[in-house]
């Protein structure tokens, strides 16, 4: 049956009726999700390869932090980070850390890692186009989660940054100052003003900043599942593997590889997060695509309501409260995918709860805890891989979202669909050109 459809003239079948073109999409995160949904929209028909279940543990979407934080326009690397690598080095637990036996295959990542925070220069560029990625993003989740039957996921209230005193804020003024000039606006609050805002945070934050324009997802695993029931819902279908390579010829796409089998189609979509990186080689595309690991723990019932998720400065954290609990998220880890978790890590970060919200019994119990480790798919400079692959135009890049995949990735579904059905996509996409380092 597939064979035959693919065999079919792109367009009309052997009866004159219209056959729409087909695209698989590997990888059901939350980019692959929602560049289904857009590719529906779009008149597509769409296979979703995926091998686990959607929205689970296996994905970054799972366990982030939640953050619709339409102001994440700062790339990781900032001018002078290099002054930082034999910290990064020889503490193991500290917030950024490399594991020394993972030294030298990530090398080359971090050598353009370093090279694109280089200058105040480049940041800006690259804050630049970030901020046309993720620019009204919460409206277009919004909008999706509404659709998709769960409107109560996606919230609009802010999202806060709580500082020790304004001089912690002045400190990070490079980055604020920069946001200023992409468009983004907030409110300083200071002493009994945040302390009014945000009543459960610790004392100790006398300073903050709330952005208004910004938003949260309440439970993003569910979320992507949400969103995969409804693209089914919408006529796509769902099948359990894992796409291995491609079958093209000339340039154009014949099928989709999984391993024992192919699915023919006429376009693919490589999104399949920090485990793109071959896809993309078998695609003509070598890119610099590395796990950023991070982990997260979830308290379930906690004793205290926190108004607004928050970015700690201090503990380079993020606390969310999420429908199952209270969840903090953070840690970078550059050690690759296969190594085991290092649950220090999110020890870590569960010390770091208890002092941001004093509220919480010093001594949290273990049953109450959760724990997750997840691969961020990074790319050096902070901005995702958008675009065609150099073997077939019929091929679509949309990976390596890094920090910003959950909040980025209502644009990048609709520049997908966009690029399927060959009209002009949304944004100018030179800065996500997957060939940018090649
Ligand atoms: C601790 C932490 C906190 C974060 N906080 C935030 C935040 O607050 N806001 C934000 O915007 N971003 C955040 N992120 C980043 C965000 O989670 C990711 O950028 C985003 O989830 C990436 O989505 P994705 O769909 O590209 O990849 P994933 O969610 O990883 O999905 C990829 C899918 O592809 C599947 N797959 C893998 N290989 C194959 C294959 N060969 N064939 C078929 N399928 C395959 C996987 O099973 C997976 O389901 C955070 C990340 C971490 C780790």
């Amino acid at each position: 049956m597939e064979e035959n459809q693919n065999d079919e003239k792109e367009g009309l079948d052997q009866r004159g009726s219209i056959v729409s073109r087909h695209v698989v999409i590997i990888g059901a995160g939350v980019v692959g999700a929602i560049s289904a949904i857009e590719a529906l929209r779009a008149g597509l028909r769409v296979t979703l390869v995926e091998p686990g279940s959607p929205g689970d543990r296996q994905a970054s979407s799972y366990g982030n932090a939640g953050w619709l934080s339409s102001h994440s326009v700062i790339p990781p690397a900032l001018p002078g980070v290099w002054k930082s690598v034999p910290r990064f080095i020889m503490d193991p637990l500290g917030p950024l850390a490399i594991r020394w036996r993972y030294l030298p295959s990530s090398a080359p990542w971090l050598i353009r890692y370093l090279a694109s925070g280089w200058t105040p220069e480049r940041v800006e560029t690259c804050a630049h186009a970030l901020r046309t990625l993720l620019a009204g993003a919460v409206d277009l989740h919004r909008s999706l989660a509404r659709e998709a039957g769960v409107p109560e996921l996606v919230e609009h209230r802010g999202l806060l940054h709580p500082y020790l005193s304004r001089e912690g804020f002045k400190a990070d003024r490079f980055g604020w100052d920069l946001r200023r000039k992409t468009g983004i606006e907030w409110q300083e609050l200071e002493g009994e003003a945040m302390r009014e805002l945000e009543p459960n945070l610790s004392p100790r934050y006398q300073f903050g900043v709330l952005v208004d324009e910004a938003g949260h997802c309440r439970d993003p695993g569910r979320y992507v599942s949400a969103l995969v029931d409804h693209a089914v819902a919408l006529g796509a279908e769902l099948v359990a593997g894992s796409a291995t390579g491609f079958r093209i010829e000339g340039d154009r796409l014949k099928a989709v590889q999984t391993g024992t089998s192919e699915i023919p189609c006429h376009a693919a979509v490589i999104a399949a997060g920090a485990h793109s990186k071959d896809l993309a080689t078998a695609a003509g595309d070598r890119v610099p695509l590395e796990t950023e690991r991070g982990y997260h723990v979830l308290l379930d019932d906690p004793e205290v309501e926190p108004r607004f998720p928050v970015m700690v400065s201090d503990c380079k954290a993020v606390v969310t409260r999420m429908e199952k609990g209270l969840r903090i998220a953070g840690q970078v880890e550059i050690g690759g995918l296969e190594a085991a978790p290092d649950w220090r890590r999110a020890d870590i970060l569960r010390d770091h709860l208890v002092t941001v919200y004093p509220g919480l019994p010093r001594t949290l119990p273990s049953q109450r805890l959760h724990y997750w480790l997840g691969h961020r798919p990074s790319m050096p400079d902070g901005r995702p891989c958008i675009g065609q692959a150099r073997r077939s135009p019929d091929i679509i890049h949309a990976f390596g979202h890094g920090h910003v995949g959950l909040v980025g990735s209502a644009r990048t579904g609709r520049i997908v669909a966009q690029l399927l059905a060959g009209q002009t996509p949304d944004i100018p996409l030179e800065p996500f050109d997957p060939r940018r380092f090649s």
